[in-house]
């Protein structure tokens, strides 16, 4: 199981990765996360990353694909992966095709979320995150347990920077000029499939299992 998700930020590819990465055995290879956990442990990576993402800007692709190269070379990823927020830009698509073909490998199927602007908006302003564990909730449809705490740590639950709603825009831009032009790439090799991505997290999932043939 070798899979891109595809989708603009908000669009729940991580909520969904994360859950199906179990599933499937498999790694999930969310970049997002692993520069937020290189900001947070203040590595040279996360103080060059940081302040693109803050910005609500995109990372450098050479840094980007020195990134996912090192993380798919590791033992776990032999059997498959998941990749969420990875290609970004039409650059990283080809670098991951030349890094998965060096290998013998190819992607198996790319699932792009689909998901309306407004709703993006809801979802990205109203998220918040588990600063510790990573798990995400939302104030009107996800909430925690408890007021403002992570259900699974009882740790004080964040706002990320870049979800504030003037960066949300940024993002939502650079995702429409630099991640968008992706979605032809990915029809054009026959790899790509559309899943609906509003209403019910199980239905959703439902479908992504399908689409990726897990079903
Ligand atoms: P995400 O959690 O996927 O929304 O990513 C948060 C931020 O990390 C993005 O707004 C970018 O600044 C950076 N980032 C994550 N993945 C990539 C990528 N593949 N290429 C460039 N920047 C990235």
């Amino acid at each position: 199981m070798r899979v891109a998700f595809l989708g603009p930020p908000g669009a729940g590819k991580g909520t969904q990765a994360r859950e199906l990465a179990r599933e499937w055995r498999v790694p999930h290879v969310a970049t997002g996360d692993m520069l937020r956990e290189a900001v947070a442990a203040g590595t040279p990576l996360g103080r060059e990353a940081k302040r693109y993402m803050d910005a609500g800007v995109l990372v450098p692709d050479d840094v980007m694909v020195g990134l996912v190269g090192e993380r798919l070379g590791q033992p776990d990823a032999a059997r498959g992966f998941i990749l969420d927020g990875f290609p970004r830009t039409l650059a990283q698509a080809e670098a991951l095709a030349r890094m998965l073909k060096d290998r013998g490998q190819e992607l198996d199927r790319v699932l792009y979320f689909d998901v309306s602007e407004g709703e993006l908006l809801r979802r990205l302003t109203g998220r918040r995150s588990c600063p510790v564990c990573q798990s995400t909730y939302h104030l009107v449809s996800a909430p925690p347990r408890r007021d403002a705490v992570c259900d699974n740590d009882g740790t004080p639950l964040v706002q990320r920077v870049d979800d504030r709603e003037d960066t949300v825009r940024t993002r939502l831009r650079v995702y429409g000029e630099q991640t968008a032009p992706l979605l032809d790439y990915y029809r054009h090799r026959g790899l790509l499939t559309s899943v609906p991505a509003e209403g019910a997290i199980d239905t959703i999932r439902a479908d992504i299992r399908e689409a990726a043939g897990a079903a």
